[in-house]
């Protein structure tokens, strides 16, 4: 099988599922009114990333450079056996986790952040924007800028700005400017500038837009959702292949807009969609209670952001005006899924649960104890999952589950549960 062939957890390709996907997967779309979204995305994207969101090939060559920084970084991340959570719950099912939370900014982000940063660069860019809410997205833009000579200029929400100083602190050692948003360098945050405007994802991305669009060689770079950011995190997934001793009965991830979720699955469900193993997998995408698209969302095209900035997607979505509640898993916080993920799942081939954060951060202390590891509040998602599957699974059976980032710099999530007197 084609993907056993790269040897122990070294990936010189990723993986792109629009080539195995059972229906064409729909294109993105303009708005029925308003200037064309599509035609201002190839102003705004690196060029390789249009023809990647575009491609219907299978197989898509990490560049060089990008495999070798991957490397650097510690690629291949581990894939390690679950001894400790396997005892603590006694249900007799093997449990394997994939840990994304060893690399320096603590999460899968960098996998694409590197690539798109790569890609910028090819294109003779000088700097790079983006907008980011927690900081996960702005962290690993600013690494992956940093290590391809590139200044990052990142738009964080001002509240967060506030209330996450470390991740902002992060940003800066290296090297990257980050303005609380609204801020007053741009026409669309001047609209909103008040010092006690706590700023939005739907500003913050329409500031990093706007100052992509008036400089030279500057680009935009996104976090999550397209699928050129899916097909970069498939680096996970077959790693996690190649590392596997054994088929996995269900593999599980959380999903914000669904990036560690595809990269972690999609290579295992290709292989199923072709007929070249994973039979008897079972795919099952976790989400917040907070942000329930999958499990109550609605398949449509909407906007990927929420201002309509972007072309339309075809998607699950609560609405691009939705705003979920305030939750510990700010990576989750997120109105839509991906497009390839949400056929998918319209097709049948992928499952969905949805979780409330006090359940999930219990997990999470649970996961702490039994593994030593501190899981972000987004990855506790697929960890609260995995726990509920394997009471429920026969003896003998295997999860295998993508834990996509630490929770070292989230550790005030953890007060209120262990408040509870765990
Ligand atoms: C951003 C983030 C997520 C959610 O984003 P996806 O694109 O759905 O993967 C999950 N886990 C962590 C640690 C994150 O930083």
């Amino acid at each position: 099988m084609e993907i056993f062939n790269y040897g122990f957890g070294v990936v010189n390709k990723w993986y792109n599922i629009a080539a195995d996907l059972p229906a064409v997967l729909p294109p993105l779309r303009d708005p029925d009114t308003g200037d064309s979204r599509i035609a201002l995305l190839t102003k705004i994207l690196p060029s390789a990333l249009i023809d990647q969101e575009l491609s219907a090939e299978r197989w898509i060559s990490i560049p060089e450079e990008v495999r070798a920084i991957y490397a650097r970084l510690g690629r291949p991340t581990p894939l390690v056996r679950a001894e400790g959570l396997e005892r603590a719950l006694g249900t007799g099912v093997r449990i394997y986790y994939k840990y994304e939370g060893v690399l320096p900014v603590g999460s899968h982000k960098l996998n694409t952040a590197v690539a798109q940063a790569y890609y910028a660069k090819a294109d003779g860019a000088r700097e790079v924007a983006t907008e980011t809410g927690a900081g996960q997205w702005g962290m690993a833009t600013s690494l992956a800028a940093s290590l391809f000579g590139l200044r990052a200029v990142v738009f964080m929400t001002r509240s967060s700005y506030a209330s996450k100083r470390q991740r902002v602190i992060f940003m800066k050692t290296y090297g990257a400017v980050v303005y609380p948003s609204p801020s007053d360098v741009t026409e669309s945050g001047r609209k909103h500038y008040e010092p006690n405007h706590p700023g939005s994802l739907g500003i913050a991305i329409s500031e990093a837009v706007e100052y992509v669009l008036s400089g030279e060689r500057r680009r935009y770079l996104p976090g999550s959702v397209m699928e050129f950011v899916l097909i970069h995190q498939t680096v996970i997934g077959l790693e996690t292949i190649s590392q596997m001793p054994e088929e996995p009965d269900v593999a599980v991830a959380c999903v914000g807009g669904g990036s560690n979720f595809g990269g972690f699955t999609y290579p295992m469900l290709g292989a199923k969609l072709r007929g070249e193993g994973f039979e008897k997998t079972r795919f099952v995408a976790v989400e917040s209670s907070a942000a329930p698209k999958l499990t109550a969302g609605q398949y449509k095209y909407d906007f990927p952001d929420a201002v309509g900035v972007l072309p339309m997607v075809k998607m699950y979505t609560l609405g691009h005006d939705y705003v979920p509640p305030p939750v510990h898993a700010a990576g989750l916080r997120y109105h839509g899924a991906a497009s390839s993920l949400s056929v998918l799942r319209k097709l049948g081939h992928i499952e969905a649960m949805a979780f409330p954060q006090d359940e999930v951060m219990r997990a999470a202390v649970f996961f702490a104890r039994a593994e030593g590891v501190i899981p972000a509040p987004e990855s506790a998602h697929a960890v609260r999952a995995a726990v509920e599957l394997a009471k429920k699974l026969p003896r003998g059976s295997v999860i295998v589950v993508n834990v996509s980032g630490h929770g070292l710099l989230d550790v005030d999530a953890y007060e209120k549960v262990l408040a509870e007197n765990l």
